[in-house]
């Protein structure tokens, strides 16, 4: 069996992520809503498609969806857009925790493959598998 280098999930999680990017385009609850933060743990989960600097907005993403929940995400995605016209980004993200960049763990309490569940990312419980996704992710970013 291969596992992820990435996240150290079992089976490759590429497949599983276009299938919840799938739903989230339909913007239907409760997976739309959500695109934001299940993106966030998936890069922060495979930093390797992300270069280093570019990390402070999926940490600043699951940070804000920790304390304050869908609606402070909401508010930072819409303050971030203000501020990325006005190349401000730093005054907005300024406010979270720092992203990390140590080295990236390669191992986390839950996956995407938890979240999917039986592959379908049911909708039953997707909120309380996507709060724990993050919540492990930011746990093993700072251990
Ligand atoms: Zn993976």
């Amino acid at each position: 069996m291969t596992r992820c280098s990435g996240c150290g999930a079992p089976d490759s999680c590429e497949e599983l992520f276009h299938v919840v990017l799938a739903l989230d385009h339909s913007r239907r609850p409760p997976w739309g809503p959500l695109h934001g933060v299940t993106v966030s743990c998936f890069l922060l989960q495979h930093p390797d498609r992300l270069p280093a600097h570019d990390r402070a907005r999926p940490w600043a993403t699951l940070h804000t969806y920790l304390d304050g929940g869908l609606a402070a995400v909401t508010r930072l995605t819409a303050g971030l857009r203000r501020a990325n016209a006005r190349r401000g980004l730093a005054d907005v993200v300024a406010r979270v925790p720092v992203a990390p960049l140590g080295e990236a763990p390669t191992a986390f309490a839950v996956t995407i493959v938890d979240v999917a569940v039986d592959g379908t990312f049911p909708a039953e419980g997707f909120p309380d598998r996507v709060e724990a996704w993050a919540a492990a992710t930011v746990t093993a970013w700072r251990a």
